[in-house]
């Protein structure tokens, strides 16, 4: 019998490329049919033929708080019926904007946009408007939207598909990209020796998430710090992926680094599309209409996806909200590990903050080319595997994965127990 999944699939490929918004939900990577979803509460989602399952992607970060929160869900509906959008400044915008540089202090200024793509693409032009230089510099294997410029070695959808650079971008718009591996301090220092007051900015995630999880090594970020610092250059932190999930202030209060420009996005929308991006204020006071760096948006700063973020931001402040996220997360990750080892199974894990990775592999990776090596035929066997027992995984090997606080013990106990049958099923 064909499922509805199966059906809306074949009928989706007819109108949509590949029957899908975005490239990884196509389950290319780990092969199958992709899962169509029809509701979701809490950690839980269920699909078109009514299988629950404990949900591990969160809408790859932005929902921490689980799906339907009532309390976000009663701000969106109140936020409506005030109208949907204005084009016009708001009252909610501003109290957005003070507690975004509140939670996050480096963000002296911000600007709100739609999406994590139009905060890195923005902030890279802005970058390049205050130096007056045009080099970029990016690491191998992270992701930050998908502008032209980014495109470059790039992760995520790229890496499922085995092109980390994507056709269609000319090689003169390429040519300004450099790109590094990450971790790697040395590479960064003969660069900036090199050719330093060449370059508008580094771009980092400070957590990778979109090539797997690589955690920065000891010194990494604050080599990237210096360097920027010593030679004139712009370092932004694209926190779409870690900020408020990592810690409430982002990598950068965990790690305490201070970067010149943030890129916020995914939790700061809580599932509506908003992202964010500032940093210092003599940097955003190039932007238009103040300053010559054009950049702008129809429905940026729209009332009801703020509505959603606020509601989100102000829920994630609760005191020990992100040291319980953390502890589940640690406790899934660490479960993971302890049934993998029981039976024998190259494998590992990690988690920082609300975000974890799983590798198989017997050491955690520290680079682009060390997660290359880890087994991605195994990782779809247990994609799969999870998947048949009700655990939704992200569908790549090169995704990090989240956990929400709504994830509690009974959601994580069951996770670990379908893994833990899976791996003792693999024995030879
Ligand atoms: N930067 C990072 C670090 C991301 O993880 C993503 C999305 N996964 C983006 C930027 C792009 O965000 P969006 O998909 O909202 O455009």
């Amino acid at each position: 019998m064909t499922s509805r999944n199966q059906q809306l699939f074949e009928q989706s490929q007819k109108l949509i490329p590949g029957g899908v918004n975005s490239p990884v939900r196509a389950f290319r990577s780990v092969g199958g049919t992709p899962v169509f979803f029809k509701r979701g509460a809490g950690a839980w989602l269920w699909d078109e033929d009514d299988k629950a399952y404990v949900d591990y992607v969160g809408s790859w970060g932005p929902m921490v708080l689980g799906h339907a929160h009532p309390e976000v869900i009663e701000a969106v509906r109140t936020a409506a019926g005030d109208s949907l959008s204005f084009g016009a400044p708001t009252a909610r915008e501003l109290d957005m904007a003070e507690l975004v540089s509140k939670l996050v202090p480096s963000m002296e200024q911000l600007r709100l946009v739609s999406s994590g793509t139009e905060a890195t693409m923005s902030a890279i032009r802005l970058a390049r408007g205050f130096t007056g230089r045009s080099k970029i510099v990016k690491f191998e294997g992270c992701y930050h939207g998908h502008a032209d410029a980014l495109l470059v070695k790039a992760g995520s959808g790229l890496l499922t598909f085995g092109t980390p650079s994507s056709a269609g971008v000319p090689p003169e718009v390429a040519a300004h990209t450099l790109t590094l591996e990450y971790n790697n301090i040395a590479a960064v220092e003969q660069l900036f020796a090199e050719i330093g007051n060449e370059i508008a900015c580094v771009i980092v995630e400070p957590v990778a998430g979109n090539m797997n999880l690589i955690a920065p090594a000891a010194g990494f970020l604050e080599a990237l710090r210096a360097q920027c610092t010593q030679h004139g250059a712009v370092l932004i932190f694209d926190e779409v992926m870690t900020g408020f999930r990592v810690a409430l202030g982002g990598a950068q209060a965990r790690y305490g680094i201070t970067p010149d420009l943030t890129t916020l996005g995914k939790v700061i929308g809580g599932g509506l599309p908003v992202g964010a991006f500032g940093g210092r204020r003599d940097i955003m006071q190039c932007l238009a209409p103040v300053g010559p760096v054009y950049q702008a948006g129809t429905l940026s700063g729209n009332p009801v996806a703020v509505a959603a973020g606020m509601a989100t931001l102000k829920l994630i402040q609760a005191p020990g909200f992100h040291a319980a996220l953390e502890a589940s997360t640690q406790r899934f990750v660490q479960g993971l590990a302890n049934a993998a080892k029981a039976h024998d199974i190259e494998f590992s894990a990690q988690s920082v903050g609300g975000m974890f990775g799983l590798y198989f592999s017997a050491e955690v990776p520290q680079s682009y080319a060390d997660v290359m090596q880890s087994d991605k035929e195994a990782f779809n066997r247990f994609f799969h595997a999870m998947l048949d027992e009700g655990v939704y995984l992200a569908p790549s090997a090169f995704e990090a994965g989240f956990v929400s606080a709504a994830h509690g013990d009974k959601e994580i106990d069951l996770s670990i127990a379908a893994a833990e049958k899976i791996f003792a099923s693999w024995k030879k």
